[in-house]
Formats: C-alpha cells, structure tokens, sequence
C-alpha cells in the first residue's frame, strides 16, 4: 500500500499532455494555453482618456483656470490635429485617444461649464486621468504563461490584444464503467437488495465541471467474463482514460482488477493509505489511463477530486493540477489515529472550516452539502480546535 503523496507522484508520472490544436478564443473557456503569449501590440496602444471630462495642458493652469473649448474627442475619435493654443481645452470622453498636444484630463465633475469656457473647480495633477502607451503591456512582453487556465478574464485579455484563436491541448475521452450487480437506474423500482446506481452521475456531473462529457457509461454485472469483455472493447476504442468504480477490493466479486492484469494492463499502484477510497486502483495500457474507484460513493468523487482530477488537468496541459488548498482554522478538535490519510467532508464558514458528521463513504448527505475537503495526513494524530488543516475547495 502506498501513501496519498506516492499515489499523486505516480499520476503526475504518467498523466501525459495530449496532443494540441487550435481553437477560436470565444470557445476556450476550460482550456489550458499550450503556449506562452507575447502581446503582439502595446496596450492600451495610444494615450487615453480615463475620464469624461477636458483635456488641458497642465502649464496653462498656472496663469488662468478658466479655458476655452476648441473642440471634442470621443472613443473612436482620432483627431491629432485639435492642437491647444494657451488656455484651451478640449472635451474629452473616456476611452478616447487623448492629442498629443494635451497631458492632463480634469473630470467633468470639476469644472464649471458656461457656453464654450469651463473654469477649473479641483487642480488636477500633470497626467491625470490619462493611460499611458503600453501601461498594462507592451508589445513582446509574455503575458499568459503556458498551462494557464482560459478563464473568461484570460479570453478577455487575449481577445483585447488582438487574438482569435488559440492553441491548446485537446480535452481527453473518458469512458465511464459502473459495476455492481445490485445496481439500477431510476426510476426502475427497486428488488429487495438493489441500490440505484449514482456513480456515473456524480461522475458525469464532476467531469462537466471541467467542460469534459464522457463517451459513454456502461453498466457492468459482477461477471468476470463480462467485464472483461466490457474492458476489452474499450481498449479498442480511442479512449484516453477510463473510469471504473466498484469491483476493485478483494471481495470474492471484486473482478475488476483481476480482469485488468489478465488484458495485460500495467498496475501503477492498487491500494493507497486513505480514507476514503483505500482500494483505489491506476493503471495504464498503452495510452489509456485506468482508475479502478471504490464504488462507495464518497470514495468515488473523493478519489475523483484527488487524483481524476489532476490526471485530466495534466492530459489538458494546465500548471494548476490540484483543487486550490489553502491552510483554514478547524472550528472543531478531530480524533484520528495515525496510519492513514483522511479526506474529510467540510463546509467553508466565515472564520474556519467546519469539518461535517456523516462520514462513512457510503454516505453522501454531508458531501452534497460541502465545499471542501479537509486533509490530514497519514502521519496526522488527533487534531486541535483551531489548529490550521489543509483545505482543498472544489
Ligand atoms: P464495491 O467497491 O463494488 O465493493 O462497492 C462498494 C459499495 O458501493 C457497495 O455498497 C456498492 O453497492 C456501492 N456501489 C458500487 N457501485 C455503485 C454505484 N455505481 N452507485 C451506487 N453505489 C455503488
Ligand atoms: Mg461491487
């Protein structure tokens, strides 16, 4: 059995980056950048007007406060010939390109208007109220690094320096396997001893979080031929990772992993020193990657935040591979013997974090209603009210 930290290695090992490609910018929300970008052009290109208000020139001031207006400049405008005699002004809207002859802009709120002549309510400072050339970049300054998450700011930035398309590494295909003779899909009625199946669902909906749909979900029996069967065909298919739950743990129905090593699978590691999820299983054949999740359904989406997720963040080339974690105050004192790592269900609250009842990882009425995940290491004992706990957020 190897510990969380081995377990995370071994899928940063082996979680390649898939191949790229290049896609419009409106569409790559969810994306990684394969690429660093360069500004191809300084921003903002020409001075602006950061302020409806007069364009001056500040030395003016020191004789009078009152200016005539020669003219005006809107956003769009580029009028470099409205060139200021002493004491003129200009009206100026924001956005626009400020002329050349003018180094101050006095907002409209400050000055006194009386037909063409404004008389100066506030001294402004030289500058004000004006962008510089180039002040967020210039051109050929890195301005997105590579595997940095195409958010809708990132898009709106890239968009803003002229960009249309972008090239980034493809999303991978998923598989989904569910397996469990007592499973059924609502609204079947359930037999004595059936459960209905949640596990592709929960999957389903986590992937979608990440802008990923699986292929496909396929409902397995506990049969050893069949899920056999099952797995073969979808090696044969383009399948970048493959999802089992249940089926992994050493019950005498257990087939999957016995099922895996029989169609030649490399194993990575079965088995990691956690709770929940202590059966989980990573594999590879050829360019596929198997997780083998323990069907209780908190260990699956556990296991899922914890390592499905940073295998798929890696496929898509992200820097960022882990749910954010930051250090958040326990509200309450934990008991935990040392030996294995815990992933505890929490809620965020305004001055800790509050780790919730319910648990056991067939449970999921804690989980549906947290926000994070506390986690306490396998060398962790017993946990003080207040001390500082790692805290992932998803
Ligand atoms: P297993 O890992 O197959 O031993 O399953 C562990 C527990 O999770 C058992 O109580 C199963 O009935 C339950 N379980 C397995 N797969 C699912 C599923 N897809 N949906 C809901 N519960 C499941
Ligand atoms: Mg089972």
């Amino acid at each position: 059995m190897i510990s969380v930290e081995e377990a995370k290695e071994l899928i940063h090992q082996h979680s390649k980056s898939l191949a790229t490609q290049t896609i419009p910018l409106a569409q790559s929300q969810g994306y990684a950048l394969a690429q660093a970008i360069y500004a191809p052009m300084d921003f903002p290109a020409f001075r602006q007007a950061a302020m409806d208000g007069y364009a001056i020139r500040f030395q003016d001031l020191s004789s009078s406060s009152t200016f005539t207006i020669q003219g005006e400049q809107s956003a769009g405008s580029c009028d470099q010939k409205l060139v200021l005699q002493k004491n003129d002004c200009i009206k100026i809207f924001t956005g626009a390109l400020v002329p050349n002859s003018c180094d101050t802009i006095v907002q409209i709120e400050h000055v006194e208007q009386q037909e063409d002549k404004i008389t100066i309510l506030q001294k402004p400072f030289l500058d004000m109220h004006i962008r510089p050339i180039a002040s967020q970049n210039k051109k050929g300054e890195l301005i997105a690094q590579k595997g940095d998450a195409l958010t809708p700011a990132m898009i709106s930035l890239l968009t803003s320096i002229g960009m249309h398309e972008v090239e980034v590494h493809r999303k991978p295909r998923i598989a989904i396997v569910t397996t469990g003779k007592e499973l059924v899909q609502a609204p079947t009625p359930l037999q004595e001893g059936e459960i209905y199946e949640s596990n592709a669902a929960a999957l389903h909906a986590a992937l979608s979080t990440l802008h990923i749909q699986s292929l496909r979900h396929i409902i397995v029996s506990d049969d050893k031929e069949k899920i056999s069967l099952c797995f073969d065909e979808l090696f044969q298919s383009e399948i970048d990772i493959l999802l089992i739950t249940g089926g992994v743990s050493v019950g005498d129905y257990d087939f999957v992993v016995a099922a895996l090593k029989q169609l030649g699978t490399e194993q990575l590691f079965h088995k990691v020193k956690q709770k929940p999820g202590k059966p989980l299983y990573f594999g590879k054949k050829n360019n596929t990657l198997i997780f083998g999740l323990p069907g209780n359904p908190a260990s699956v989406l556990t296991c899922f935040y914890i390592y499905v997720y940073v295998a798929i963040k890696l496929c898509m080339g992200f820097r960022q591979t882990e749910l954010m974690h930051i250090k958040m105050p326990l509200l309450q004192a934990l008991q935990k013997k040392v030996g294995l790592g815990q992933f505890l269900k929490a809620k965020i609250q305004p001055h800790g974090i509050e780790v919730l009842p319910h648990q056991e990882s067939y449970k999921m009425n804690s989980f549906a209603i947290a926000n994070a995940l506390v986690y306490l290491s396998e060398n962790q004992s017993d946990v003080a009210q207040g001390d500082l706990v790692d805290t992932l957020i998803f």
